[in-house]
């Protein structure tokens, strides 16, 4: 009997037929090929971080944690297997003289994963980790081996970079990445409304802020970070942390060091997420109705805090950052509440402000409503055609998601 799957906030379990961890592309190959024949699915899994249903199926759930690891580096880019996690990259990037360009709030996804799903972090210069990957290769849903980059089947590239593991299972990713640097966290909490106020000039003049508003004391913590390239090397490694600050406290240095040990913090309790990316210029009165909704109507049932980040806009055909400027809300709830209803009516207040959900947390939209939210929605389902004209990559939850009925 197949082991089940259990997704990391544990509100998505499910049996597939069975399981397979191919050891190389060959093997990711053959068990295409014979998915396809036998008129079964096939979902590609990354580190089960998501908590919508993209990886349910009832046919074979392949993962790539044997595919893992960086394969070159040249010229400020890296190649890895797909299943490499954003930890294990992010140290090899080091040892090599290496960093990305920014990060999500964790690092536990696998690359292939976090792409897949438009996964970002926070910095009004700083597209998601899509944007990062000027190189995809993958086993499309006929079997084929395609390498795509701005050299090679290169009018696939703005659907392959996030693909919601679609168009094929993507077996390496080719990213552009930097010299490594030094990053220095700070954090303080403010009353909402200095927040607000500041909110442009914090975003400005900060490499990447961002702030939780705290629904319990409308309290919010303002999170910033900064190159530090001025500090000595061996204090890179004194990352030290201290107590969270106070109400309205002076800003502390809580993290000091490289780039993939600042950014991504532990997140032990588990928590479930409803995140919407919405055009920067809609956020003020948004975030004013999300917060006027909480306040009002659900905190006494709301545990957990609301993060706010900014996204660059991008021209990658699904992102949800494509073609604006986007700041982000995401409210969170500890995984012992219920969540539902809560998430539904916030649902109802980012639609009302134009937004876009993150595909690998939770929402409720199906492909009527997303189509009008993406320019370039049938331009990604003719890459889909292309790919994968067998839909061996297809289930019932996918189908609701990009096709209409
Ligand atoms: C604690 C926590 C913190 C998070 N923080 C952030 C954050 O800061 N910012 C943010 O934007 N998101 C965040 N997320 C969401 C998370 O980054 C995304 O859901 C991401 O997709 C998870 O990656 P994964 O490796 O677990 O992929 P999975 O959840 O396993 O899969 C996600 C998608 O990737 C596809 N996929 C996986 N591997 C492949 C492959 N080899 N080829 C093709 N497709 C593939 C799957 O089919 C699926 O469609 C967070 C989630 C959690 C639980």
């Amino acid at each position: 009997m197949t082991r089940p799957f259990v997704n990391w906030s544990g509100s998505l379990s499910f049996t597939p037929a069975g399981r397979a961890e191919p050891a190389g592309e060959d093997e990711v190959r053959d068990l295409v090929l014979r998915a396809r024949e036998s008129g079964r699915t096939l979902r590609p899994v990354g580190s089960g971080h998501s908590s919508s249903p993209l990886v349910r199926t009832d046919g074979l759930l392949v993962s790539l944690d044997r595919m893992a690891g960086v394969l070159s580096l040249a010229d400020l880019r890296a190649t890895a297997w797909g299943g490499t996690r954003l930890k294990a990259l992010g140290e090899s990037l080091y040892d090599a003289g290496l960093a990305m360009d920014n990060l999500g709030d964790v690092d536990y996804q696998s690359i292939a994963g976090a792409t897949a799903t438009g996964t970002h972090g926070t910095g009004l210069g700083f597209g998601n980790l899509s944007t990062q990957v000027s190189g995809v290769r993958l086993v499309a849903g006929t079997g084929e081996v395609l390498e795509i980059s701005a050299t090679s089947n290169a009018e696939l590239l703005p659907a392959a970079r996030l693909s919601l593991g679609a168009l094929g299972v993507v077996t390496q990713l080719t990213l552009d990445v930097q010299p490594r640097y030094v990053l220095r966290r700070r954090a303080w909490c403010a009353p909402v409304e200095w927040t607000l106020d500041h909110l442009a000039e914090l975003a400005h003049t900060n490499r990447n802020m961002d702030f939780y508003w705290y629904p319990r004391n409308d309290l919010t913590q303002v999170r910033t970070m900064n190159r530090a390239d001025d500090l000595p090397e061996d204090r890179m490694w004194a990352a030290r942390r201290v107590p969270e600050p106070g109400p309205w406290s002076e800003p502390k240095e809580l993290e000091l060091g490289p780039t993939h040990r600042t950014i991504p913090q532990n997140r032990e309790l588990r928590f479930e997420e409803i995140e919407y990316m919405l055009p920067s210029e809609a956020f003020p009165a948004c975030f004013a109705e999300v917060r006027r909704r909480i306040l009002s109507r659900h905190r006494r049932s709301v545990g957990w805090r609301v993060l706010v980040r900014t996204i660059a806009a991008d021209d990658i055909w699904l992102s949800n950052a494509y073609g604006r400027p986007t700041t982000t809300i995401a409210c969170l709830q500890n995984t012992s509440l219920p969540y539902e209803e809560y998430f539904r009516d916030m649902e109802s207040v980012f639609r009302q402000y134009g937004g876009r959900p993150h595909w690998g947390k939770k929402h409720w939209l199906t492909a009527r409503e997303l189509r009008p939210l993406y320019p370039r929605w049938d331009d990604f389902q003719a890459a889909r055609r292309r790919l994968d004209p067998d839909r061996v990559f297809g289930t019932p939850d996918l189908d609701r998601l990009l096709e209409e009925a």
